[in-house]
């Protein structure tokens, strides 16, 4: 069926390198942008606050650069199968194209919308674009998912390596009578009274340009000594990319390609590869933010948490150095160093024993990279309970992961400088005895694996 050409952004708000985009300018009609704020279809989980920021001003920047090229961006907001079909009547399209999905609420939604679409005699096509490798594609000789990532990584490196990426379209047809879209700030995506989105402000840029910027400038002075200095939170060794990533600023394939033409050995290659891990687990486990992918771990006897502690770890007030100089940073700018949210979320876990799907709230709340998939596989990596996860058993002693990577004190004196001081508080509990009192607790785990 002729007719303009819907090209539904979802992750993927960029020009470059997106490939339902690109098919759109090869069919030959006009374009037109959409994005769907869908809080409503069954299953999809709203947005935490840091995100809701970084989409208001990264859909603001889309916007733009469609302008500057001759397309719209019509903005709605509703259930995505029903907001979809109505933008199709509206404009008479005769083809919808997007980049595809993996959560489980998400392909529910596409493949019913794909259906429908068709039953209507409307094109419909989905594409790769955010992942290096589709889910399906990676199986074990046996045909099921991996759950170890050295032999996962080894069978994705096996496969014909990521296509290059797609250039960036300089022109696109636009439509005469472009469809009625929501003024982006009835959506109420910025946080107002109180507005505590300062730090955040000062922290990032959100957009294709300053994504692109942020990459090249990582690869050209940074990634020679990522694989040295990529833990140390106070040494600013690593890319960033992640809410970029996140948010489809930049594909995966341009990071790949840039990386390899810097001539990178495999280190930050493999960092790409957790996240491929990470959204392969969750497209064989939807459930992965709320259900133990080991089962056994749901025999694990969680005390009632004291509301106290719970609060005092969201607000970097443990009186533990590296988990509140994290806690802070998160805070703050929406993002936390990986060393550090490692720490700090085995200090939840594992020393107040604290339920780590707790933790993982306020990760999706506050984090500016919050995704559906690496938050929930990192808290279960932790915690034990996931895939190819820290042992429950090794539990990180923050004093020693500080002297370990922040010796000087550079991170800690940035975000918790009392804690340095002469006269530091006590940590709200003691290390040694939380300790061991999740050990004791793990034993139920075993008994529960054995039984
Ligand atoms: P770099 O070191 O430059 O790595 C490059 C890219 O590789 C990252 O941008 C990211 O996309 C990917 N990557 C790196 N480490 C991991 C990892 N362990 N798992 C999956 N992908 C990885 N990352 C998120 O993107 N979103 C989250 O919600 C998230 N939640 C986390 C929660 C916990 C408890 C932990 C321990 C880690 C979490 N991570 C999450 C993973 C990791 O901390 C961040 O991806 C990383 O800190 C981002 O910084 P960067 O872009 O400078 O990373």
């Amino acid at each position: 069926m002729p007719g303009p050409t819907i090209v539904w952004f979802r992750d993927d708000l960029r020009l470059a390198d997106n490939p339902a985009l690109r098919a759109a300018v090869d069919r030959g009609e006009p374009i037109i942008a959409l994005y769907v704020f869908d809080e409503e279809s069954p299953g999809v989980r709203p947005l935490g606050g840091a995100a809701r920021w970084w989409l208001h001003h990264s859909l603001t920047s889309l916007g733009e650069r469609l302008r500057e090229r001759g397309a719209s961006l019509v903005l709605r907001r509703g259930p995505a199968d029903r907001v979809v079909r109505e933008v199709v009547r509206d404009a008479a399209a005769g083809a919808v194209f997007w980049n595809r999905r993996y959560g489980g609420p998400e392909r529910t939604i596409d493949a019913g919308l794909k259906a429908a679409l068709r039953d209507d005699d409307v094109e419909v096509a989905s594409f790769a674009g955010s992942l290096l490798f589709e889910p399906w594609t990676v199986t074990t000789g046996a045909g099921t998912h991996f759950s170890v990532f050295t032999p996962f990584w080894r069978a994705c490196l096996a496969l014909p390596s990521p296509r290059a990426p797609l250039p960036e379209p300089r022109e696109l047809a636009g439509i005469r009578r472009v469809p009625p879209s929501d003024p982006l700030d009835d959506w109420r995506l910025l946080p107002r009274d109180p507005d505590w989105a300062g730090g955040l402000r000062e922290t990032w840029e959100p957009g294709e340009p300053a994504a692109r910027r942020r990459l090249r400038q990582f690869v050209e002075h940074d990634l020679a000594s990522y694989d040295r200095a990529r833990d140390e939170p106070a040494a600013g060794a690593t890319s960033l990319l992640s809410p970029r990533l996140r948010w489809g600023e930049v594909s995966p394939y341009t990071v790949w390609h840039e990386a390899i033409e810097a001539g990178n050995g495999g280190r930050f290659l493999s960092e790409l590869g957790w996240r491929e891990f990470a959204w392969h687990t969750l497209y064989r486990f939807p459930d992965l933010a709320t259900k133990n992918l080991r089962p056994e771990f749901d025999a694990f006897p969680w005390p009632q948490p004291l509301p106290t502690h719970l609060d005092a770890w969201r607000h970097g007030r443990t009186g533990v150095p590296l988990v509140d100089a994290g806690m802070r940073e998160l805070w703050h700018t929406g993002y936390m160093h990986n060393r550090v949210r490692m720490v700090a979320a085995s200090f939840l876990v594992k020393n107040l024993l604290i339920d780590w799907r707790r933790g993982e709230e306020w990760f999706w709340d506050t984090l500016v990279d919050a995704d559906g998939a690496n938050n929930a596989f990192n808290w279960q990596w932790v915690a034990g309970s996931g895939a190819d996860a820290a042992p429950y058993f090794r539990i990180f002693n923050p004093v020693l992961q500080a002297k370990r990577f922040d010796p000087d004190g550079h991170y800690v004196r940035a975000w918790a400088p009392e804690l340095l001081g002469d006269d530091p508080p006590e940590p709200v509990v003691d290390l040694g005895a939380t300790r061991q009192a999740a050990l004791d607790a793990y034993e139920h785990v075993k008994s529960a694996a054995r039984s």
